[in-house]
């Protein structure tokens, strides 16, 4: 019996033009994928109806060709695909771990200020729920929810991590993250340091971390190559495939490219979009150089990650 190919993928989101950092996190997946003989998936990243556009996923496919990858058909849309995420989510639900949680961002940050003490921050600086809506009484939930008040679904982490401890007896999650030689190291890390954080957005029958971790098991993916802006965003994908029952796959968090200021790039940084380099006339070799990976063909000799 052949073992079965690794599984890559990139998975952008189409609300803004991709950049030079987008560049690097396409080609890292893409060359180990070539340097694994695996497989290799391009995800779009759409659940967020109001910011994504149709144009920019027209443009992501164009960038993709032009620095010479190629990926496997048809490319999931996860805009499509909101059913599963529900099934997730409900599933979720009934384990007792998500609550509906209505308060607007402005009650949010006011219970926050209102406090003692500076607030505990999210690995993203975001502060931590303040448990407004934890506890509401389910008189009050069946009244709001006659209402039609909007609510988000966030997970209650105290008893995630009592489900966590039910399967695998530890508090903290840890995966594998692969070095710059590709040798698997063993990161241990605390989901509970994001706190009870949205599962189900007001806005989008899903969230980010939903959608990855449901998409990344559903698609077989068994390499997640990405930027380590996402870094700690892996604890709570960990908790979640592990309390999901879904596979877990090895991590590989690509260093982030700054821009001329130092800071990192973002989708407004007109000059290094990829369609902009691609009018000026740089071509696959040169752009290669521009996000460091100019030693590192795919079909090279190195197999340095990035
Ligand atoms: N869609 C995410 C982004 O564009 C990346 C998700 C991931 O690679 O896990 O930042």
């Amino acid at each position: 019996m052949t073992a079965p190919r690794p599984v890559l993928r990139f998975a952008p989101s189409p609300n803004g033009e991709l950049h030079l950092g987008h560049a690097l996190s396409a080609l890292v997946g893409f060359d180990m994928a070539e340097r694994l003989g695996g497989r290799f998936l391009v995800r779009i990243e759409d659940i967020d109806t109001a910011r994504c556009r149709e144009e920019y996923v027209t443009q992501i496919f164009e960038d993709l060709a032009w620095l010479g990858i190629t990926w496997e058909e048809p490319v999931l849309r996860q805009s499509l695909h909101i059913t599963t995420y529900s099934a997730a989510s409900d599933w979720l639900l009934k384990l007792g771990l998500l609550y509906p949680c209505f308060a607007t961002r402005t009650e949010i940050s006011e219970a926050t200020e209102t406090a003692p003490g500076p607030p505990a921050l999210d690995p993203d600086g975001t502060p931590l729920y303040p448990g407004l809506h934890k506890a509401l009484p389910k008189k009050e939930i069946a009244a709001r929810l006659a209402r039609h008040e909007p609510f988000a679904l966030r997970l209650d982490m105290d008893r995630a991590l009592d489900a966590l401890e039910g399967i695998t007896g530890e508090r903290h999650v840890t995966f594998k993250e692969l070095d710059a030689d590709g040798n698997p190291q063993v990161i241990q890390m605390n989901p509970a340091d994001w706190g009870d954080t949205v599962i189900v957005r007001k806005d989008v029958p899903t969230s980010y971390h939903l959608a990855v971790t449901v998409d990344d098991a559903r698609q077989g993916v068994t390499h997640v190559t990405r930027g380590r802006d996402l870094y700690a965003a892996t604890s709570l994908h960990r908790l979640l495939q592990i309390i999901l029952g879904l596979p877990e796959p090895l991590y590989h968090h690509h260093r982030l490219l700054a821009g001329p200021d130092g800071h990192k790039l973002s989708k407004s940084a007109g000059d290094t979009s990829l369609r902009a380099l691609r009018e000026q006339g740089i071509d696959r070799l040169q752009l290669r150089q521009r996000v460091g990976l100019a030693d590192q063909t795919p079909a090279g000799a190195r197999g340095n990650l990035s």
